[in-house]
């Protein structure tokens, strides 16, 4: 990859990197003022399933949050944009779409089909 595309990829991951964080700060303060303003007719139940989506919600952002700490690590040592499997260079169309991605579609949607058939 030309070290422009990686420095505007870099921008990019960075960019979102700091969203997501700013996204998970905002959450935890969220969880804190959602306690005190709880209407009393408020359903425990639903009360409850929404704490766990919140939850489940972090789970993901803590997931994403790492791998494009990894994608930034994988441009820092030139890797970015390869595909880890075979080595070729993954389409610019498939970054952009997926910036963390460390398959090419090939490999990808083999690795897909591999799942599949162990019932993962
Ligand atoms: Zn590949």
């Amino acid at each position: 990859m030309k070290p422009e595309r990686q420095e505007f990829f870099r921008n990019l991951l960075n960019e979102r990197l700091e969203a997501l964080i700013k996204d998970a700060e905002s959450g935890v303060g969220d969880l804190v003022s959602e306690k005190e303003n709880l209407p009393d007719s408020i359903d425990l139940a639903t009360q409850e399933s929404n704490r766990d989506f919140t939850l489940r919600m972090r789970d993901r952002e803590r997931k994403l949050i790492y791998k494009i700490r990894e994608a930034i690590g994988r441009i820092e040592e030139g890797e970015y944009g390869e595909c880890v499997v075979c080595g070729e260079d993954i389409s610019e169309g498939r970054m952009l779409a997926r910036p963390v991605t460390t398959h090419c579609i090939d490999c990808k949607t083999e690795a897909e089909q591999q799942e599949r058939v162990r019932g993962l």
